[in-house]
């Protein structure tokens, strides 16, 4: 690729001013710059589209990324573009092509199509290719216009990894023609192999068993580097769909790329899986990396965040090396499409790339037909306008969903068998929101852009395993929702206003009472304030008072179980299960599967009755409609409430 460049190192022609990466404008006669650029976890995001909440966004989007593409090309004498895998799923798009529009043999994939339109060198597989099954997969990825590797997933071992029979081609050696500093062109042969967690096997055990075996990534590594290196490849980059975690290897890890890029003959490691970004404060202070000079293990890498919200660059000064090239310098950036200033507000930094989008629009638009239309439905209103007083519908199918999910999670594991508890809070609770800030599906069709309404934010599922005694103080710190209550006295205020709904967890599999005469265990911090508070009561386990020392997993989200709101039990070390689905994907396919859900709160919870004693609680207006359905509670309308919420009093 011959570029035109005027003597101040600037490219003439261009629209706008694109000044030159200092290895093109610097490369001397035996020197040669290669840009390596990276998405990575687009997740069918090609729009820069929310489709969940069904309006425009600036956060994501391979249609803004692609826009930095060209520029990013025309600042490097020699470029090459490649992803790194989980573009198939994490979007309505994706659930729309894989629940409703299908994808036959011959059929082309949308997300395929967007790339194939931007000239992607090779991609990789993700987790989540795997989310649809094999045959979804293969379809897929076989309209791709760009190689896709994958070195660790066998469809028959052999004796040794390099006998094995792959999914998909392990490795590429690309051949290309790349121009060094004095404007002559060589050929350089790239080789490009690809890596997935092998604990793909836990997450899509039902589309995988029997089928395929992962192995080992590093050790796939060590297998098949030195026979790309026979074969003539002159720079090894590895595509791994896997996280920065430990320094040291362990069999089987799924974060593996520091001692990946530990191996010999890798030049580069690109890497994603835990949608973060590297380099930059994500990673600051993680052992094994160097977040100035953009090296993980001492090789050059990156991480381009998710969505697109990045385009990961390596930049490497090669050098003539006998009848090679090897990297004498590198550079490493993740170069954003938005800027979050501090006031939260977004600002996007590039618009979008006409041609990509273009190229889906037909898709898109279908999407868009999809998410406002019936997926399901459901045979009971789903609101969350008694959230606070009472068990819910609208938490009740959350924590549905998350106990299905876990429940087949666990299978075949050490935690088989353990009693599965579920935990979510209710999101659109009103508060500052304001009193239409609830949920409120009526009975009959569930849209898409519900589900939205019911799980506001993207965190992913986690069980965590925890004893009955860290069960019930889960509660306590639940119940710090409520102030202090007199018995005896009238219209007393129910709700702790700093207490925020997203911290009180209704947790279901148990039942319990709580009793408001009590003060609150916890502050608002989570801090420890009265010890010796028992504000839940009568807490049972299948109509027995709960044990104590018994185990339980409790089915959460990554918030929740890695300390968010500092509950008894989550604070990162319980985990047991990370799940690479969102709780909003799980409920999407809960309901998918199950065509109609039956979200009836089960009454599971409840205040314990204090004689001539009444509180006054606050919510939407359009909570009227709904008085005869709560359960566990006598409540009844008292007026106004402040700023067109409406009040009504619950008799303790
Ligand atoms: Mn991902
Ligand atoms: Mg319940």
């Amino acid at each position: 690729m011959a570029l035109i460049l005027n003597r101040r190192g600037f490219l003439a022609g261009s629209s706008a001013m694109i000044a030159l990466h200092p290895f093109s404008v610097r490369a001397q006669g035996n020197q040669a710059h290669l840009r390596i650029m990276e998405t990575t976890d687009i997740h069918v995001h090609v729009y820069p589209y929310d489709y969940y909440a069904d309006k425009q966004i600036d956060t994501v989007g391979l249609a803004r990324t692609a826009s930095l593409i060209e520029d990013i090309r025309a600042e490097a004498t020699n470029s090459v573009l490649f992803d790194n895998g989980d573009f198939l799923q994490g979007n309505p798009m994706g659930d729309y092509i894989a629940y409703e529009r299908g994808m036959p043999e011959g059929a082309m994939h949308p997300v395929i199509e967007a790339m194939n339109s931007l000239g992607f060198d090779a991609s990789t597989l993700g987790n989540h290719e795997f989310n649809y099954g094999l045959e979804f997969l293969m379809n897929s990825v076989s309209g791709a216009a760009f190689p896709i590797v994958s070195a660790n997933v066998a469809t028959k071992t052999g004796e040794t990894i390099t006998e094995d029979e792959t999914l998909v081609p392990p490795y590429t050696i690309l051949e290309r023609e790349i121009t060094d500093g004095a404007g002559e062109t060589h050929q350089i042969k790239i080789g490009v192999i690809g890596f997935v967690p092998p604990q793909i096997m836990n997450w899509d055990r039902k589309h995988l068993e029997g089928k395929v075996e992962p192995r080992d990534i590093v050790r796939a590594a060590e297998a098949y580097v030195p026979k790309m290196k026979e074969e003539g490849a002159q720079i090894i980059v590895a595509l791994a769909h896997s996280g920065i975690g430990p320094v040291e290897h362990t069999e089987g890890m799924e974060n593996a790329a520091i001692p990946l890029a530990g191996v010999e003959g890798i030049d580069v490691v690109l890497t994603g899986h835990s949608h973060l970004v590297f380099p930059g404060p994500d990673y600051e202070g993680h052992e094994g990396v160097d977040v100035e000079a953009g090296t993980i293990g001492g090789k050059p890498g990156v991480m381009a965040g998710f969505w697109g919200s990045h385009m990961g660059l390596v930049d490497l000064m090669l050098e003539r090396d006998g009848e090679g090239w090897r990297v004498a310098s590198s550079e490493v950036e993740a170069r954003p499409i938005y800027e979050r200033g501090e006031d939260r507000s977004i600002t996007p930094l590039v618009e979008s790339f006409e041609p990509v989008l273009e190229s889906v629009a037909e898709e898109h638009q279908e999407t868009l037909d999809y998410v406002r239309r019936a997926v399901g439905k459901t045979d009971a209103p789903l609101h969350s306008y008694f959230a606070l007083v009472a068990d819910d519908p609208s938490v009740q199918i959350v924590s549905n969903a998350q106990r299905w999910y876990i429940e087949q999670m666990l299978a075949g594991t050490e935690h088989e068998g353990l009693p599965i508890l579920s935990a979510a809070a209710p999101f659109k609770a009103g508060g500052r929101g304001g009193p239409e800030y609830y949920t409120d599906v009526p009975e009959g069709d569930v849209a898409i852009k519900n589900v939205a309404d019911l799980y506001l934010y993207p965190n992913t599922v986690r069980a965590v395993r925890v004893t009955g005694a860290e069960v019930k103080n889960w509660l306590e710190r639940s119940a710090g929702m409520f102030n202090q209550v007199e018995p005896g006295q009238e219209d007393q205020v129910l709700l702790n206003d700093a207490f925020p709904s997203y911290n009180f967890d209704v947790i279901d599999g148990v039942t319990y009472e709580i009793d408001l005469s009590e003060p609150a265990m916890f502050d608002r911090e989570g801090a420890v304030v009265n010890p010796d508070t028992n504000r839940i009561k009568n807490l049972q386990f299948e109509g027995q008072p709960i044990d104590p020392e018994q185990e339980f997993i409790i089915a959460t989200n990554n918030y929740r179980a890695t300390g968010g709101g500092s509950f008894p039990g989550a604070d990162g070390s319980t985990i047991v299960f990370e799940a690479p689905d969102t709780n909003r994907d799980v409920i999407v396919r809960y309901i998918v599967e199950q065509g109609t859900i039956s979200p009836s709160a089960d009454a599971n919870w409840h205040f314990t009755p204090m004689d001539g004693t009444t509180v006054l609680f606050d919510t939407g207006p359009a909570a009227a409609n709904y008085l005869n359905d709560v359960r566990g509670v006598q409540i009844a309308p008292a007026g106004d409430g402040p700023e067109g919420f409406a009040r009504f009093v619950i008799r303790l």
